[in-house]
């Protein structure tokens, strides 16, 4: 029987190209991104398989909300078993193939097998009538903006791309996703970038998938007046807000700065030096002579806080440059200048490379005495390198572990084989509970508190909630950056599907999440042995207070039992 308004999934067996549609289960409707993907992966996948083998399964899934009229609501998520963690991933992006999947009613599309030739390249096109698998030869090797520009010559206008670059095809475990944003010239500048699954996707030989829907129009929900209506107040009440994002990630840090959160010199410092040269505000100044300007990088984007970027001579460069960008490849880097980390976020968004993890493994190969910290044009040439395929280019290409295993080096600030993002754990500590206990290893969008003043006996509840919020926004297709809460959530999907989605309802839909995913990691063989800190966070401090990682296991170890709803847990907002 067809689910829900006719829903359908997409399943490509890359091992013969070939493509079987078959109707969404009605069982699932409230299951849409994160949450999909972590079930698809926990019942067709072997938890035990080779990430980057024809065993693994590779999951595209927009959110429940998707493809409606909703604000903000048209994020993508690409799951999978991380060739970098070998846990369960799921990495979040906006672009439009998340909206245009939604707009033609596929849930989700869930790529299996792998060709017998690993040299061949091919691409999924997905349309109204079906989807089908094609080799294209022409593509092999092309960075993301050179296929893109390639590709729109003989697409239509109306279509959006998922694509890898060079480290994606050479299967590098830091490589990323990139999605197209909303532009006429659709850069390939939106990632699901974290744990590497730009590499599972380059394993299976599928270099672009192209999703065209015409002139498909937004979903329909059951109840059309009132879900009409509650999109025009939402959208009211957060236009009439302060609209923290409104500059872009890029203007927090001045706070990270003050809390010691802005890692410098490979975590050594949690203050930069150079934090005036890297604050986004000298982005946002850039603007008025050189053009660029705030966007939405998805169709129906209410936030707006992607920077788009132009050099000195007024020419596009890059978007977004997002605080974590200006963190790890500048900050972290000892590099100073936000135009040099401008230059460098490009070369990863062409090669397909997740910045936070190349960022990592280029400030520990420069702690080892390998590279100047502070050298700009060595960082670049090394990510060219990436692309070519160098031995260097290979290994930091595989991320921060990889790098650390290379050069010998002590200090690999990375959780279950992922590098940590710019929050950082040792003045942010229930932050850090998450880093141990999140099934997608070190990531801020797994659960953030920025509460240096959070009592210890407080960390383990404020995770869990900040993990299960974050979880069900994963999984609704909103943007984290739109800061919605659990009440927003269930509301928008009450009226969508005509039914009373309860408090208990959305409290268990994203505590199941984070169970399907914890149980994939187990049945992977992960224990408690892997929910630990690096050992360079317990030695070295940082800040006056000489801070270090110092949480006990047992309460790293409460994330796991599950706390009582309360009031705060369906008011509180997503945060990322
Ligand atoms: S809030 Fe920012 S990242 Fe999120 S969809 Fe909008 S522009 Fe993209």
């Amino acid at each position: 029987m067809a689910g829900p308004a006719g829903d359908r999934l997409i399943y490509v067996d890359m091992t013969n190209q070939s493509v079987r549609i078959e109707p969404f289960p009605d069982a699932w409707k409230l299951l849409g991104g994160r949450a999909l993907s972590a079930r698809i992966l926990l019942e067709q996948c072997d938890p035990k398989c080779d990430p980057l083998g024809p065993a693994n399964v590779l999951v595209m899934a927009p959110g429940v909300l998707s493809g409606t009229a909703a604000p903000t609501s048209g994020r993508i998520s690409i799951g999978g078993k991380s060739p970098l963690t070998n846990g369960i991933k799921e990495a979040n992006a906006g672009g439009n193939p998340g909206q245009d999947l939604m707009k033609l009613g596929y849930r989700a599309v869930v790529v299996k097998g792998q060709p017998k030739d690993a040299a061949k390249r091919y691409a999924l096109d997905v349309r109204a009538d079906g989807a089908s698998v094609k080799e294209v030869p022409d593509c092999k090797g092309l960075w993301n903006y050179a296929l893109i520009e390639h590709l729109a010559q003989s697409y239509p206008k109306t279509a959006s791309f998922i694509s890898i670059g060079p480290a994606g095809e050479m299967r590098l475990r830091g490589a990323s996703v990139a999605c197209t944003d909303q532009e006429q010239e659709r850069h390939p500048s939106r990632h699901a970038a974290r744990g590497g699954l730009g590499a599972v996707m380059g394993s299976k030989g599928l270099k672009y998938v192209s999703v065209d829907p015409a002139r498909a129009g937004v979903r329909q929900p059951a109840q059309r007046k009132e879900f009409m209506a509650r999109c025009k107040t939402y959208t009211k009440a957060y236009q009439a807000g302060p609209q923290m994002f409104k500059h872009g990630t890029s203007t927090v840090v001045p706070v990270a700065q003050m809390l010691h959160t802005f890692p410098h010199k490979n975590r050594t410092s949690g203050q930069s030096p150079d934090a005036a040269t890297l604050d986004g505000a000298r982005i946002v100044e850039s603007f008025a002579t050189r053009g660029g300007g705030m966007h939405n990088c998805m169709t129906g984007c209410i936030v707006q806080c992607s920077n788009v970027v132009h050099d000195a001579e007024g020419k596009y460069k890059t978007s977004a440059l997002e605080f974590e960008t200006l963190t790890l490849l500048g900050s972290n880097c000892g590099i100073a200048s936000w135009e040099d980390v401008a230059d460098l976020d490009r070369l990863c968004d062409e090669v397909g490379l997740d910045t936070i993890e190349t960022g990592a493994a280029i400030a520990i190969y420069m702690d080892s005495g390998a590279m100047s910290f502070g050298d700009a044009a060595g960082a670049k040439r090394i990510l060219r390198e990436i692309a070519e395929g160098t031995e260097l280019g290979r290994a930091i290409g595989n991320g921060a572990a990889a790098t650390g295993k290379k050069t010998g080096h002590r200090r690999v600030p990375v959780v279950k084989g992922q590098a940590l993002p710019a929050w950082d754990p040792r003045p942010l500590k229930a932050t850090g509970v998450t880093y141990c206990t999140s099934p997608m290893g070190a990531d801020h969008t797994a659960g953030l508190i920025v509460n240096p003043g959070l009592p210890p006996t407080e960390y383990a509840k404020a995770s869990q909630q900040a993990q299960l919020v974050n979880a069900v926004c994963d999984s609704s297709g909103f943007c984290q950056f739109l800061q919605p809460n659990l009440d927003d959530i269930r509301s928008f999907y009450g009226e969508l599907y005509g039914e009373e989605i309860s408090r208990e309802s959305i409290h268990d839909l994203g505590w199941r999440c984070l169970q399907d995913e914890w149980e994939f990691n187990r049945r992977a063989g992960f224990t408690a042995a892997d929910d630990t800190m690096p050992q360079c966070l317990k030695e070295d401090p940082i800040g006056p207070a000489k801070l270090v990682w110092d949480v006990p296991d047992e309460i790293v170890r409460q994330a796991y039992q599950r706390f009582d709803a309360d009031e705060k847990l369906f008011t509180m907002k997503a945060s990322g």
